[in-house]
């Protein structure tokens, strides 16, 4: 590679502006598309050599996920997910102390993905290019990659995630903070569940709230997007406190007694965490959600963080997705807050005369809502920190105000949609 610098502009329409998306993920491909379909010229760079699929999870399409899509171009697709009616509340002696009407879409992030990349063209999706810092010393930004190329455009979206490099550059007072509790999460094949708890739990959203803890399962596609019953799979997230210094220390050193400081491989997972596991199961979930634990293939640890930027653009560059906020998993919001920050950045783009002017519009919209997000994330999730020696207990499914605003309120986005807040 040389490191002259490239304006992208070859074999397209003349005169047409030039986009570079960093990272192509959901919120690169959302912002890849719609940019596109408002007449800009865009390349997509993603740091990963290979697919992305392997990250596997569990997704609740939000109502607003499929009108995103169409405005990214994918309208005619039948279902996004499979339909959920049901909330229930298992005690961990398989009591069912709550039942909720509630109907949704639940998918995977392989699914809304997949449905994002298909409609990208390959030859602007560069795989394998890794984002190093962008150049801000002249009109326009110019991108550096680790190969030594350069690539200079009128605007650079970063949608590359919660370790964001353009946000770390551009806005470094913006830092991760950890909640004090992890996610562990994985996905079973729905044929693995025994008949008895396929029949009580697989077609419900279905919670566990041992104190301080929340478990929550429901159904998503099956591999290769495929939606027939008996083809789907079983989404397990289950949070549980975990003190940075002591606890989650101690569950991120792997087999060699090696740390790892952001994630631990799962292959590399000491078997005894995974043997706690299944007694902290046996001891604290309902005997359904203990089988579908027993049956993980293999647990992904995800320490939960809260990330709040108080700036989301700068000149030509703006940020968007997880990238810009990234809030506790309870609202399940990510998906949508990323397609929306898109869909306000086109908006202003078309609108505004200048991209910078457009992308202080944008910032101002998009971190209003992001607040909220994050504020109401905060809150759901107050309860599953470690706690210290004297704080007040946590609450558990026997506090029925605290049972209740779980049951009703988590994966709900329609706080968005009224005046009130968080
Ligand atoms: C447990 C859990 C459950 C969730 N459940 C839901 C849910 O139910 N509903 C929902 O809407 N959301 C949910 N979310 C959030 C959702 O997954 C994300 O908000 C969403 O996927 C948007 O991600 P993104 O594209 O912004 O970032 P990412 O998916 O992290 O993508 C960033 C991309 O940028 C690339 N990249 C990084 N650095 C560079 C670089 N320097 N150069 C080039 N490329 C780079 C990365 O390789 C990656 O592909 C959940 C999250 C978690 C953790």
């Amino acid at each position: 590679m040389t490191s002259s610098v490239t304006t992208q502009h070859q074999g397209r329409a003349p005169g047409a502006r030039r986009a570079i998306v960093i990272g192509g993920s959901i919120s690169g491909l959302f912002a890849a598309l719609l940019l596109e379909r408002h007449g800009w010229q865009v390349d997509v760079y993603e740091r990963s050599a290979g697919a992305l699929a392997g990250r596997g999870a569990g997704i609740v399409a939000q109502p607003e996920l499929r009108e995103a899509l169409a405005a990214a171009g994918i309208g005619d697709i039948g279902a996004v997910g499979v339909q959920v009616e049901t909330r229930i509340l298992l005690d961990a002696d398989g009591r069912e102390l709550m039942r909720h009407p509630c109907s949704q879409t639940v998918t995977s992030w392989e699914r809304v993905h997949t449905l994002l990349r298909a409609r990208f063209p390959n030859e602007r999706y560069h795989a394998g290019r890794e984002l190093r810092a962008i150049n801000l010393s002249g009109d326009r930004p110019i991108a550096r990659f680790a190969d030594g190329s350069l690539v200079e455009a009128d605007l650079v979206v970063g949608a590359d995630g919660i370790r964001s490099t353009v946000r770390q550059q551009l806005f470094p007072d913006a830092r991760l903070e950890y909640t004090g509790y992890v996610a562990w999460r994985s996905l079973i094949d729905e044929r693995s569940l025994s008949p008895e708890t396929h029949r009580r739990i697989f077609w419900t959203m279905a919670f566990g709230l041992p104190p301080g803890e929340q478990f929550l399962g429901y159904p998503v596609t099956g591999p290769n997007d495929d939606m027939t019953p008996g083809n789907l799979r079983y989404n397990v997230v289950w949070y549980r406190p975990a003190d940075e210094a002591t606890e989650l220390a101690r569950l991120l050193t792997d087999i060699n007694g090696r740390h790892h400081p952001i994630s631990i491989p799962p292959p590399l997972m000491r078997p005894q965490v995974r043997t706690e596991i299944n007694e902290a199961a046996a001891r604290l979930l309902a005997p359904e959600y203990r089988e579908a634990i027993s049956l993980l293939p293999q647990l992904i640890l995800q320490p939960i963080y809260d990330l709040e930027s108080q700036r989301l653009a700068h000149g030509r560059i703006a940020i968007i997705g997880d990238a810009a906020f990234v809030a506790r998993p309870h609202v399940a919001a990510g998906v949508i807050k990323a397609a929306e920050d898109v869909l306000s950045m086109v908006t202003a783009l078309d609108e505004e005369n200048s991209v910078e002017a457009a992308l202080e519009r944008f910032e101002a919209e998009r971190l209003a809502v992001g607040r909220r997000i994050i504020a109401r994330a905060r809150q759901m999730g107050a309860s599953y920190k470690a706690r210290r020696p004297g704080e007040a207990a946590a609450p558990s499914a026997l506090d029925r105000d605290y049972a209740n605003a779980v049951i009703e309120d988590t994966a709900l986005t329609t706080f968005l949609r009224t005046a009130k807040s968080p």
